[in-house]
């Protein structure tokens, strides 16, 4: 689970010019693959092997000329619920404004761990301007110029020691942790209501966590679950309610700190793109998925029906197939005991870990049953593979010559691999290697 950095500040400080600068990289890697996020308000970035999750808060909805001031206000509060460090940016050549000063006032308030950054110092000198900005009361300012990438390196170890010591520690090991996620009104709340009503499972009393998100601990046939509710928030917030972009935000934090996630979709709506989106974050986080269709209740059904869903499901969302579909009603509870066993199941293949020997077994009968294609008289030659990770399951599989691997062929192993062991809902990540 990744800390997560938002940059809070004032429009034309620089915002999206830092965000791109530390994110920039990894973002151009990702880019192309499908279902991968094309928000540039939110991705991953790293520093000296810490990974975490930056956002630009200010690239939340864009701005408008007369309700600017709450619109930073909305911005900074979604810093305050979702930041372990808040980057409060202001422009180190301007002086302090007036907006500044709101800004500083509200963060200050909120307890978090805020650094002060001074942008647009644009040379190695640090001028005098910058010590007006100690009265803000975030101690010694930061001196950077994201337009020149300067000071970027001491920002960024600053920030890594703000983290949080573990991250991992909001819940013991082996408790599930499993996020609803989809759109307004599609039935979450609806969901997790039935599942904590009708004595399927024992609600716990410990309360979740520090976080503002709501959690709901339970024990269902003696496992250890958290329900982590995105529409909870929503429901106890008021103020940013009726943007959809804030509630993005919020599911994307949800995803961050759950291994499996319940993508609820509105039956009498259907899959939309939307969904796929929500989806898509699920898959890039590497995060375990189930698809549920609520609203059965309300569906006319033939023979064909549930056929016919599923298809549209898999054509819309096809960049998550392994993502198990089940069709349920919040409403009436039917399937809903289902959804409890698939969400274990979804967390055992999550989890799971095969031994070398086995895999190459598997490995060995799929080279054989279908070769490996050649190139220029060359044929790719694999070797073997081995798991080397957990959450999601990672392979490394080392072949003679990368330029020879083709991603059908990848896709075929990994459909060997799908086909023998399961791994029903988790995504499978692929290292392949050269090897002499
Ligand atoms: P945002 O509204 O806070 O996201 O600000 P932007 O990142 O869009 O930047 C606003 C303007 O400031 C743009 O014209 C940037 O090119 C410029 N800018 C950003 N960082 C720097 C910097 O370090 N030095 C200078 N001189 N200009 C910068
Ligand atoms: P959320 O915004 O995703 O949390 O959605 P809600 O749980 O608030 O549900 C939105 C609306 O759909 C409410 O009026 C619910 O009563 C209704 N609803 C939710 N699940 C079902 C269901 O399975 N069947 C029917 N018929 N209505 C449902």
């Amino acid at each position: 689970m990744r800390p997560v950095v938002c940059i809070v500040g004032r429009p034309n400080v620089g915002k999206s010019t830092l965000f791109n600068k530390i994110v920039g990289r990894r973002i151009a890697i990702t880019e192309d693959r499908p279902g991968v996020t094309r928000d540039r308000i939110y991705a991953e970035a790293e520093w000296l092997n810490n990974y975490f999750i930056l956002i630009d808060t200010g690239g939340i909805e864009p701005y408008s000329d007369d309700i600017i001031l709450s619109q930073i206000k909305r911005q900074a509060e979604i810093a305050i619920d979702t930041a372990d460090v808040i980057l409060f940016v202001v422009d180190g050549l301007g002086g302090i404004t007036s907006t500044d000063r709101e800004i500083a006032n509200i963060l200050r308030k909120s307890g978090k761990e805020v650094l002060l950054v001074c942008n647009k110092i644009d040379t190695p000198k640090t001028p005098d301007e910058i010590y007006e900005f100690y009265e803000l009361g975030f101690g010694e300012p930061i001196v950077v110029s994201a337009g020149q990438s300067l000071g970027l390196g001491d920002l960024l170890d600053e920030i890594i020691k703000k983290f949080p010591e573990n991250k991992d520690t909001d819940y013991e090991e082996g408790v599930i942790k499993a996020s609803i996620i989809g759109k307004p009104n599609v039935g979450k709340s609806s969901l997790i209501n039935n599942v904590l009503g009708e004595n399927r499972v024992i609600v716990s009393n410990v309360p979740g966590t520090t976080r503002d998100a709501v959690d709901t601990p339970f024990t269902y046939k003696g496992d250890k679950y958290v329900f982590i509710d995105t529409a909870g928030v929503r429901r106890k917030r008021s103020i940013s309610e009726n943007i959809e972009r804030y509630s993005v935000i919020r599911t994307l934090t949800a995803i961050e700190r759950s291994d499996v996630s319940i993508l609820v979709i509105d039956a009498t709506v259907g899959v939309t793109e939307q969904d796929a989106k929500i989806a898509g974050y699920a898959h890039e986080r590497g995060k375990g998925l189930i698809i549920a269709v609520n609203k059965w209740d309300l569906i006319e059904k033939s023979n064909k029906t549930y056929r016919e869903f599923e298809k549209n499901i898999k054509n819309t969302l096809s960049f998550v197939t392994y993502a198990p579909i089940v069709f349920i009603s919040a409403k009436t509870g039917k399937r809903v005991d289902k959804l409890l066993q698939i969400i274990k199941e979804v967390y055992n293949s999550y989890t799971k870990r095969i031994s070398t020997g086995v895999l190459n077994d598997i490995i060995n009968e799929a080279v054989l049953l279908n070769q490996p294609p050649t190139d220029k008289g060359r044929r790719l030659k694999i070797y073997y593979g081995t798991q080397v990770g957990v959450m999601p399951p990672k392979f490394v599989i080392f072949i003679n010559d990368k330029e020879l691997l083709h991603f059908s062929y990848e896709r075929y192993l990994e459909n060997q691999i799908r086909l023998n062991f399961g791994y029903e809902g988790t995504p499978l990540q692929f290292e392949f290697k050269e090897k002499g």
